[in-house]
């Protein structure tokens, strides 16, 4: 029914992840359709619950869950670390050849995901969902997410209608550049599109919340903007080390310039040129070497990727006891 070309060393067709947290009352549904959905595929699949800290029933559910289906695993973390860092676990301990990310509250629908395959069949390696019509937000919440939208667009050169939604799919090979990114995974979005070279949207339905509430409160939000604005603030180094370099260099040649005026032809400098001479030449200079040292901070960042930024506490159910290879 769908393209999956199997990829050496891979049996299964399909992974799709999904992150856990306090979704008790979503659980059973979202199994029933998901499963539905994919026994539909013909193909073979796995689901990774990643419990990201869950205080309800929610772990217990997903051990229920693990225990009667082999093709249903589940990871449990040692406290609450974050919808990225679950997602991050997910994709690592993935085998499909495509991985589908999705939220596990059911305000997408389950039965979307042979729409996603499809058009990774069409040469897509990251399908994102768009949420044209979205009943989730408030004023605030909207106005924060058309900001950060065009944030990550404009820091990545992908322009899409919807980066924030959780329902995705990606092909093995952006899954495997993905668990090598270490702590740019803390905001998922931005690393994902660019690790892609074939970015495509599927419009989608959204759904107001109908059981559980939303983990993101305000505090969270900002916490997470705050990541956002590490990840895609990191190339503006760059650009003040440019400018400053250009500020030293028109200065120099206006000093150049003065000096010649002054010697050849007894040209009076006023003191607008010459404050403007220091101005340019200091502060190009100074400019110039905040630009190198935070070059060599953000160097230093990406050097130190290797480092885990969550801790998992026991994995569950399947193949989960064989460690999943990060690539
Ligand atoms: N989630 C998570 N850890 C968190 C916050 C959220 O695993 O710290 C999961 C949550 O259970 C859901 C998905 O991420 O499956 C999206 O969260 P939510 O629906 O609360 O976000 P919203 O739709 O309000 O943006
Ligand atoms: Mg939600």
């Amino acid at each position: 029914m769908f393209a999956v070309s199997k990829s050496i060393g891979s049996a299964i067709a399909l992974s799709v992840v999904v992150p856990v947290f306090n979704e008790e009352a979503n659980l059973s549904e979202l199994y029933e359709r998901l499963t539905k959905t994919l026994d539909g595929l013909g193909s073979s699949y796995e689901i990774i619950f990643v419990d990201d800290g869950c205080t309800d029933g929610s772990s217990q559910r997903l051990r229920e869950l693990a225990a009667g289906d082999p093709r249903v695993r589940a990871v449990r973390f040692v406290r609450n670390f974050g919808q990225h860092a679950a997602l991050s676990a997910g994709i690592e301990r993935s085998r499909g050849d495509i991985v589908i990310l999705m939220d596990a509250d059911l305000q997408s629908d389950p039965e979307e995901v042979p729409r996603f395959i499809s058009k990774i069949g069409e040469g897509c390696d990251l399908v994102t969902g768009w949420r044209a019509d979205r009943q989730d937000l408030g004023i605030a919440r909207r106005i924060g997410s058309a900001v950060m939208n065009k944030l990550v667009s404009l820091s990545t050169g992908a322009t899409l209608h919807d980066h924030g939604c959780g329902f995705r799919a990606m092909t093995r090979r952006v899954a495997q550049e993905i668990n090598r990114s270490g702590d740019l995974r803390r905001f998922l979005a931005v690393r994902l599109v660019t690790a892609a070279h074939a970015v495509g949207e599927v419009p989608i339905a959204n759904h107001a919340r109908r059981r559980g509430q939303s983990k993101y409160t305000p505090f969270r939000l900002l916490a997470l903007t705050f990541e956002l604005l590490l990840v895609v603030s990191a190339g503006s180094f760059r650009i003040i080390g440019c400018a400053g370099i250009l500020g030293a260099l028109v200065g120099g040649l206006v000093a150049c310039g003065a000096l010649l005026g002054r010697l050849a032809f007894g040209m009076v400098v006023g003191p607008f040129v010459l404050v403007a001479i220091l101005f340019l030449v200091l502060g190009g200079v100074q400019f110039t070497i905040l630009g190198l040292l935070g070059e060599f901070v953000v160097r230093g960042y990406h050097a130190a990727q290797a480092l885990p930024f969550y801790v998992v506490e026991e994995e569950i159910g399947g193949a989960a006891g064989a460690k999943a290879g990060l690539g």
